[in-house]
This record gives structure tokens, sequence and C-alpha cells, in this order.
């Protein structure tokens, strides 16, 4: 379980992040929505640890991993990141990518590998490099390899926008069932009201470094908070 209070960011006085407060629970999925440059970005990455506030605490199951002067890193977090550029390693095959998410010595590190490959549909690719793979191909075994360590949450940014429509709608219900089996507490940031209200079991609507709105999907399109929250809405048919 994630839960954040107060989180704000500063970039040359303008707060980007502004007293962001949320909470998600594990199997569940929430969406942060909001139009282009209002901090989605900015607040993933200081959950994951790429980026430090200014102000506010992050836990993760009851423990501090930013709290006044606690700072957990990055690979200490139990948090997954599936982004937009999810490279996989060129020169290693794919379970070998997947393998990577790992410690070298894990008891049945093997067996993990193999069970993560049946999950995503890959097992018959397991020897193959990414450039011989689609990039749906390559986007499950991204989803395998986040997946390897059991991350108790997973942030996502984006990370089906590289697929054509029919394809996207394919893999992102495929994860996003996949971490659900998983039981992951997942953050999926979209600027997409359509994908949002498909996936998520909460919406948290951003606007301005700010939290407007949570709630479910058909509590925040039947009753949007303002005008511009409803306007954000109003193409969706
Ligand atoms: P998009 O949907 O386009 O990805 P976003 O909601 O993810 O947008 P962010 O990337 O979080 O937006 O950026 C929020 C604001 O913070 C933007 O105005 C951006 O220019 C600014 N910003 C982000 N990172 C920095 C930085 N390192 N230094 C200065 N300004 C930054
Ligand atoms: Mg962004």
């Amino acid at each position: 379980r994630l839960r954040i209070e107060g989180l704000t960011r500063r970039f040359g006085g303008r707060e980007v992040v502004r007293d962001v407060s949320l909470s998600i629970e594990a199997g569940q999925v929430s969406c942060l929505l909001g139009p282009s440059g209002c901090g989605k970005s900015t607040t993933l990455r200081l959950i994951a640890g790429v980026d430090w506030p200014d102000a506010g605490s992050i836990h993760v199951d009851g423990a501090p991993i930013v709290d006044g002067r606690a700072r957990v890193p990055p690979e200490e977090r139990g948090i997954g990141l599936m982004f937009q550029d999810f490279a996989l390693f060129p020169h290693l095959t794919v379970a070998q990518n997947v393998a990577f998410g790992l410690p070298r010595k894990a008891a049945g590190r093997d067996e993990r590998v193999r069970e993560l490959l049946g999950r995503v549909g890959m097992t018959r690719h397991a020897e193959k490099h990414p450039h011989e793979l689609s990039g749906g191909e390559q986007q499950r075994v991204a989803l395998a390899r986040a997946l390897a360590p059991r991350p108790r949450i997973m942030l996502m940014d984006e990370p089906f926008s590289g697929l054509d429509d029919r394809l996207r709608d394919d893999i992102r219900d495929e994860t996003l069932a996949v971490l659900k089996a998983e039981g992951t507490a997942v953050l999926l940031v979209t600027h997409e009201p359509t994908e949002a209200m498909r996936m998520a079991d909460e919406i948290l609507l951003m606007r301005d470094g700010r939290i407007v709105q949570a709630g479910a999907p058909y509590t925040i399109y039947n009753n949007p908070v303002d005008l511009p929250a409803a306007a954000f809405f109003s193409d969706l048919n």
C-alpha cells in the first residue's frame, strides 16, 4: 500500500507538484489523469525516488521511504517502473532481460523467469533477442522484467503510448490483469480520459500540480468538481 501526504516539488520557484496526497491499495489501479504539463510525471519521479520533494512524505506499507530526512534509495523501495521508453537490453535474450530484474543468486530465479514469461505469453520467445520481437512483444517482456522482483507498487507513465490503438488496448488490459493477479498496487499516468475510465478503480484528476478530484470513474464523470473537469471529460462518448 502506497500513502502520500503533502507532496510538493518546486522548480525555479514554481510549484509543479502542490500538496499532493493520495493512497493506493494492493490490487487496485489508480489513474493519475490530467492535461500535459500538470505534473503527472514529476509526481511519479518523486515516488520512484529519482527526484526528491521539497515537502511531504511517502510511505510504503507503513514504512517511511520519504519523510523529513528519511530517504530510501530507489532500488530499496519495492517499487517497479514502466515508462514509455522501456528499453530492453539489446544484447540479452528475452529470458536474460527478465532475469536481470532479479538478484543473480536468488533462489528459484529460473522458475520465476519461466513463470513470468508464461504470464505474459512469451514462453516460446524466451531465447530471442529484442530486435526479433514486435513492439507489443517487447512491451510484454518489459512488463515481465518489471514484475520479476515482485514490486508491491508499480508506477506506469503512459507505457503503452507507442503502440497502435488495437494493440494498445490488448496489451494494457493484459498488463493490468497480470498486475492484479500479482496483487500489485498500480499508479498509471495518462492524459486520456477514455483510458482512465476504462482502467481505473480510482481516478485522481490532476491540474496545475494539484489533485482537484479523486473518486470512482463514473462518480467523477457524473459529478465533475468544476467546469474544467467537466470539459476534460466532455469528448468522451
Ligand atoms: P505530459 O502529459 O506532457 O507528460 P506531465 O503532467 O507529465 O505532462 P511534468 O513532466 O510532470 O508534466 O511537468 C510538469 C511541469 O514541470 C512542466 O511545466 C515542466 O516543464 C516542469 N518541469 C518538469 N521537470 C522539470 C525540471 N527538471 N526543471 C524545470 N521544470 C520542470
Ligand atoms: Mg509526463
